[in-house]
């Protein structure tokens, strides 16, 4: 089933003062909201100040995918599962660019996500460079189909569509360029795993903020947002999802 959803990445962000204070704080400001579900992801060392509190949905921002043993720095989904995490993001394009991580690898952290019962945030995103070129429907093309071969259970992943030119950087991708490229990724679905695509959630990521919260929502196939910078503090994160609620 399609869901509304907001979700914050927070990347190498904050510490242990400002967490504890966002947990406080952010609750309060979106209570009234009940159609979007917040999800945030804090750096692994931070989850357990989630595990304290039971209002705010969260998640690790990746995984590897062995179960456990001499993979030194890494974390297991069955070690999120430990933690009360339900979610896990797989395939940031910062893990993808800056750490290398490619589309066979990202397939076994799927699969090892989906088989400990955490819900997969699958990211997809063309580079600038594949953009200028035109190549940006091959690009997700071969991302989608890639990262999911073999896969059974597609209609337990969340999708964020994040064009990595937009990620970080102030520039969004127009409501028509989002759109597009959602629209793609729900046909490709739809031909890849017999019309499931219709029932998936499929986020927009790329520099997100409450002034353009409106245009992009408005959008057919965008279901909601994965967020970064403007996840950090608890006015701009509850702006956004407040502008997220269904017409
Ligand atoms: C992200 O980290 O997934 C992201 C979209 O970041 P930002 O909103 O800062 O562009």
């Amino acid at each position: 089933m399609r869901e509304r959803i907001v979700a914050g990445n927070w990347k190498m962000n904050l510490n242990k003062l400002s967490i504890k204070n966002f947990i406080n704080d952010f609750p309060s400001l979106v209570a009234d909201i009940k159609e979007v579900k917040n999800i945030i992801f804090p750096p692994y060392v931070y989850l357990y100040l989630f595990q304290e509190q039971d209002e705010i949905h969260y998640g690790g921002q990746n995984i590897y995918y062995e179960e456990n043993g001499a993979f030194t720095s890494e974390i297991s989904s069955g070690m999120l599962r430990d933690m009360g995490c339900k979610y896990v993001i797989v395939g940031h394009s910062e893990r993808r660019h800056i750490f290398g991580e490619k589309n066979d690898l990202l397939n076994k952290k799927l699969q090892s996500a989906l088989d400990n019962n955490l819900i997969p945030v699958f990211c997809i995103g063309e580079t600038l460079k594949e953009r200028k070129a035109n190549r940006q429907f091959n690009v997700l093309e071969t991302q989608l189909k890639e990262g999911l071969n073999g896969i059974k259970n597609i209609e337990k992943i969340i999708f964020a569509y994040e064009p990595v030119w937009a990620i970080g950087t102030g520039e969004t991708a127009t409501p028509e360029i989002a759109e597009g490229a959602h629209k793609f990724i729900r046909e490709e679905l739809n031909k890849l795993f017999s019309n499931a695509g219709e029932n998936i959630t499929i986020l927009y990521g790329g520099s997100v903020k409450p002034q353009n919260t409106g245009s992009l929502i408005k959008m057919k196939n965008i279901d909601g947002f994965l967020v970064g910078g403007a996840s950090l503090q608890p006015e701009s994160f509850s702006e956004i999802t407040r502008l997220s609620r269904e017409d």
